[in-house]
């Protein structure tokens, strides 16, 4: 297969194809790629062994190659990951739908730009298909398949199949909107955290204890649907809008808006160096990293759980 763009996304999907055992050509113009891409596979090694994924020889079956043409002349999967713009993907996709074999899926990692607007100058655009997901991929289950306008369910069913051979938790949207679904509910939600820090309720490592000890616990297990439902007593979900769906549909009228103007940014980036800045980013990650992996293979959501 072929990951092109081997920036934060891409060196990350490389490491999860390759502990999958895939062979995989790295594409991208820079100079330094392919001594970046295995600084950065370096990098991730303790986390995917910490998923139980074989890394021995990891970089066996790996390779590089500058021209996009000839990086995908082979490959039966290509996971694009350049830059975010438009202009860009849209020539990249259409150097690759000329040079991949005819049954090549093709998938974009694309944070918010449309599938339909990736493919508009492309001869056959029911074979692309968003593929998004959470950072880090090597990591993170999630993936958002959302299909473009004229993505073809075939093409649809073969991402899915082919994530979740991955070890992923694909997830196909039914309609293509901005940010898909998880970043917007980051937004919605970070919009009110910056809200409440700005109006001084709370400070960041507060709010996000706040966070740590009852949202992100429930949800981490529920998610917000199943959590309400649950919350609500033996009537479930009906007995809990009937309830509180009144104080609920309040509240939404009086949430914070927030903006990132330049004193908010100052205040944001102060409290996060007092609360953080004692440690380097590199050795909080890793701590998190580890705790997310504990906590995976608790749900049974880790890769290897069950095997
Ligand atoms: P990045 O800037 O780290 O990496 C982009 C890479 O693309 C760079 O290595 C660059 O050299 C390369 N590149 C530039 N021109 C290219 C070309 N013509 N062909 C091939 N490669 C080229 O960016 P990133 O954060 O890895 O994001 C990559 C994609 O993944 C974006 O579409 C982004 O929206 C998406 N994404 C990012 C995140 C995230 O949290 N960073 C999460 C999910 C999806």
């Amino acid at each position: 297969m072929t990951v092109v763009g081997s920036g934060v996304i891409g060196t990350s999907w490389a490491g999860l194809f390759l502990a999958r055992g895939l062979e995989v050509t790295v594409n991208d113009p820079v100079p330094d790629a392919e001594e970046r891409v295995r600084v950065g596979l370096e990098e991730i090694l303790p986390t995917l062994e910490g998923l139980g994924l074989p890394t021995a020889g990891l970089t066996d079956r790996l390779r590089f190659e500058a021209e996009l043409a000839a990086a995908v002349a082979d490959a039966d999967v290509v996971q694009e990951n350049g830059p975010e713009r438009l202009d860009l993907k849209q020539q990249i996709w259409t150097t690759i739908e000329q040079s991949a074999p005819d049954h090549c899926l093709l998938a974009t990692s694309t944070s918010g730009i449309p599938a339909t607007d990736i493919a508009q100058a492309m001869r056959h655009p029911e074979r692309l298909v968003v593929g998004h997901p959470f950072n880090p991929p090597h990591l993170l289950p999630l993936v958002e398949v959302v299909p473009g306008e004229r993505t073809s369910a075939e093409t649809v069913q073969r991402a899915r199949d082919f994530y979740t051979a991955m070890g992923k938790k694909p997830q196909v949207l039914r309609k293509e909107v901005p940010g898909f679904v998880a970043n917007r509910l980051q937004a919605a939600l970070f919009r009110e955290c910056v809200h409440l820090v700005v109006e001084g309720v709370v400070t960041e490592s507060e709010l996000d204890e706040i966070v740590t000890s009852s949202i992100g616990l429930r949800w981490a297990v529920g998610g917000p649907f199943r959590t309400f439902h649950l919350g609500g007593g033996s009537g479930g979900l009906p007995q809990f809008l009937q309830h509180l769906g009144p104080a609920l549909e309040g509240l939404w009228q009086r949430l914070g808006s927030a903006s990132l103007d330049a004193r908010t940014v100052e205040l944001l980036v102060r409290q996060a160096q007092e609360a953080f800045g004692d440690r380097s980013v590199d050795a909080l990650a890793a701590e998190r990293d580890r705790a997310q992996i504990a906590v995976l293979k608790a749900l049974g959501e880790s890769p290897t759980a069950g095997a």
